[in-house]
């Protein structure tokens, strides 16, 4: 199965973007799951979508957490958290990028593990294509696939934008086209990766929650400062993980961000992140200049933890 996350503000076409790539991907008689997100409903806000596409039938549900594309149409959302364009991203994940910077400095910036490939836009020239953002998104997705034609993707791109005027049906096909004329060299590059199955899944049991008494349940707090009490770190999905080779030790910075003042300056004068009120916020991962910290899903931590494998 394909896993396709696409990244980008409200306004740019990821909308478009998933419905052209899951209508080309049924064209070709793959089972198809497309489905967009979005965050505050504005204008510029961080949205996304996803597609899932099979052979087969998709027992998956929900957001994609381990895509095997990214793409991403505005490279200023990569430090934002909310936004999350990295969240799930293996060595097996394409990083799908509009942007004037090299896929080497991106490589380096986000310590990215899978390729990553810069659209070849061509709005950076002309501005005045920004309204065919979505349809190019497309466009270069399937080139990377290779499981779409050029054909399909030009009668997908006809069917998604039929309500509109035929000169801008038209342009669209010509960006899409081009995008995914220039992206073939790469063509294959996606692959499918069965990670999960719904195959031999057992329900749970009945599982008996005892409850308290509410004098214990709800307690009431008098004292003052004792907000160190509340172990925030629960709250937490994603992890941040200091690589202290690549730390620079310029603490102020990650210190300072920190917004629960989780961080600390250990005596050898690397940060220390207080796990227990960490909220997962991943504001000091967006601001660490060197990239030093990683966010890792809880799940995974717990993973390694186990293990014994160095966090
Ligand atoms: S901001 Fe980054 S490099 Fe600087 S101390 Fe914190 S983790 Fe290390
Ligand atoms: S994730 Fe947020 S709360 Fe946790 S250490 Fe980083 S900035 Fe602080």
């Amino acid at each position: 199965m394909y896993r396709i996350r696409l990244h980008g503000r409200g306004g740019q076409g990821m909308k478009t973007a998933s419905r052209i790539l899951g209508a080309a991907f049924f064209m070709e008689n793959f089972e198809v799951q497309d489905a967009q997100r979005y965050g505050a409903e504005r204008r510029g806000a961080p949205i996304f979508a996803y597609v899932r596409a099979a052979r087969g039938k998709i027992n998956e549900r929900g957001v994609i957490a381990c895509p095997d594309l990214v793409v991403v149409a505005d490279d200023t959302l990569v430090p934002v958290p909310a936004a999350g364009v990295m969240q799930g991203a293996t060595e097996k994940t394409v990083l799908l990028i509009d942007s004037a910077i090299s896929p080497e400095d991106w490589r380096q910036r986000l310590n990215a593990p899978g390729p990553v490939i810069i659209m070849p836009s061509s709005r950076r020239l002309n501005p005045s294509e920004i309204p065919y953002l979505g349809a190019e998104c497309a466009g270069a997705a399937a080139g990377l696939i290779g499981a779409i034609s050029r054909d399909t993707l030009k009668e997908a791109i006809r069917q998604e934008l039929a309500l509109m005027q035929p000169a801008v049906i038209g342009e669209n096909v010509k960006i899409a086209l081009a995008a995914f004329d220039q992206m073939t060299v790469h063509a294959g590059i996606v692959t499918e990766q069965d990670r999960s199955t719904a195959h031999g899944y057992e329900t749970p049991g009945w599982i008996e929650v005892p409850t308290d008494d509410v004098s214990v349940a709800g307690p009431a707090i008098y004292k003052s400062a004792t907000s160190v009490e509340v172990r925030t770190g629960l709250w937490r999905t994603m992890r941040p993980v200091i690589d202290h080779e690549r730390c620079n030790r310029c603490t102020w910075v990650c210190g300072s961000f920190c917004p629960d003042s989780a961080i600390s300056v250990g005596d050898d004068g690397y940060p220390r992140i207080d796990l227990d009120h960490c909220k997962g916020c991943l504001i000091c991962v967006a601001q660490c200049p060197p990239h030093a910290i990683e966010a890792i899903a809880e799940a995974d931590a717990a993973v390694r933890e186990k293990k014994g494998a160095p966090l």
